[in-house]
């Protein structure tokens, strides 16, 4: 069972060799509404992974990213303003 060649056995490794699969990639930006009204900036916030066991994605604004973290719904395509000391 150590060879250097992996061989998939079985129905369910068939019936994954055969599944179809997509790919999308999209990309999200936003305004900060602080940035925006502070300094007129747009387009700020990007989605970001964090964490490695409990990963989420979250917006991060580019011009304060200690500050300015958002919550982020994908079927709303929508979030609200994390408390980042909570
Ligand atoms: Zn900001």
């Amino acid at each position: 069972m150590m060879g250097r060649n992996m061989q998939l056995r079985g129905g369910s490794a068939k019936n994954l060799v055969k599944a179809e699969r997509k790919l999308s990639v999209v990309t999200v930006s936003a305004d900060c509404p602080v940035c925006k009204a502070q300094y007129d900036l747009e387009g700020t916030v990007l989605l970001e992974q964090r964490g490695i066991r409990r990963s989420r994605i979250i917006g991060v604004c580019a011009n304060n990213p200690m500050m300015h973290q958002f919550s982020f719904d994908k079927d709303l395509m929508a979030g609200e303003r994390l408390n980042v000391f909570s």
